[in-house]
């Protein structure tokens, strides 16, 4: 439930209605809107009587939210939620372009890829050094020895990292370690991975699991917000059709739908969805044109030999003009790259 305050009710009417709201055993958020200030009601509303709210004369209407979502909810908080990175923002005008290999695996490579996709315009750094395989032979990942390049590649470019947390025994250790925490589309039900990392304040690359609808991926967010973490960033890459051509299948559609539903910021992966590196292109391209926020693509100086994604991966001179060709089309949506 919302309660949308009339424009300039006081401070002192707020408050005093928040703590009405909260005596009656519910979740007050009090979230600024374009002109007017809303209450949001989450948890246990079944104490409040709708028409006494109403009887208010500092309150315009109320909201019902039908949704299971509800913190997530664009009816919740009706302006784009911009996620701050280190002073880099992600939603809002800006486009955030994450770049960098799937995962690492040496000092050099992933410096070298590091200072190639900065060079290219890239704002924050990828790197899987924790890798969710399919198989229990394939490369697993550095582990913490890959945090550890991570951040010396950090330091060497100024790019903030974003690198996968698949267990809440290392929680801290990204607390600490990393700018942006990525779950994986395997752990995007992961409810106790999700309540873990919604207790932090980092910012949370939710990526839909490949099985997901938008609105389980929502309530996933949800999971997270819940327990008190607003810095979450939706990553659309791909869902399991029956189309076998390209590794999964982008859903585009779900762009717009979810910036409709919700004040979230949403990137897209060209790079996972498409399983072919020739595709990234023309899915970069078309994820801008449908309104994502930014896109997270996979960058290998050597493809062909990459321990993980190679066929997927783009060398840093495709990112390059890539990103010079994103230019065009962020320039007419009006957005920042
Ligand atoms: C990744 O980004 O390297 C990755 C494993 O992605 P996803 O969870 O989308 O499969
Ligand atoms: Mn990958």
């Amino acid at each position: 439930m919302v309660i949308v305050m009339k424009p300039k009710t006081t401070r002192t009417e707020i408050e005093k209605i928040k703590r009405k709201m909260e005596s009656l055993g519910c979740q007050v958020h009090e979230v600024q809107g374009e002109n007017r200030n809303l209450i949001g009601l989450v948890g246990d509303t079944s104490k409040i009587d709708p028409d006494q709210i109403k009887a208010n004369r500092n309150v315009e209407k109320l909201i019902f939210i039908q949704e299971p979502y509800k913190q997530v909810n664009r009816l919740f908080h009706p302006l784009d939620s911009v996620i701050n990175v280190k002073g880099n923002s992600i939603g809002g005008k800006n486009l955030a372009i994450i770049a960098g290999p799937c995962s690492v695996e040496s000092e050099e490579q992933i410096v070298t890829i590091a200072k190639q996709v900065k060079a290219s315009g890239a704002r924050f750094l990828r790197g899987g050094a924790f890798k969710p395989r399919t198989s229990p032979y394939s490369f697993q990942g550095l582990k913490e020895d890959g945090l550890e390049l991570l951040k010396i590649a950090r330091e060497k470019t100024g790019l903030p990292i974003v690198t996968e947390l698949m267990s809440a025994d290392y929680l801290q250790k990204f607390v600490d370690d990393v700018d942006v925490i990525q779950i994986g589309a395997r752990n995007m039900q992961n409810f106790d991975l999700l309540k873990e990392v919604g207790k932090t304040k980092k910012p949370i690359l939710l990526k839909r699991g490949m099985s997901a609808t938008i609105e389980e991926l929502l309530m996933a967010a949800e999971y997270i917000m819940s327990e008190g973490n607003e810095n979450i960033i939706l990553c659309e890459r791909g869902i399991r059709t029956f189309e076998q051509y390209t590794r999964n299948t982008l859903d585009l559609s779900a762009i717009p739908i979810i910036k409709k539903l919700s004040h979230l910021p949403v990137i897209v992966d060209p790079s996972h969805a498409a399983g072919l590196w020739w595709l990234v292109e023309p899915l970069a391209k078309a994820s801008l044109a449908v309104g994502a926020d930014g896109l997270i693509i996979e960058v290998h100086n050597d493809p062909a030999n990459a321990k993980c994604d190679g066929q997927q991966s783009i060398t840093p001179e495709r990112f390059d003009s890539l990103m010079k060709l994103l230019k065009g089309i962020a320039h007419i949506e009006n957005k920042e790259l």
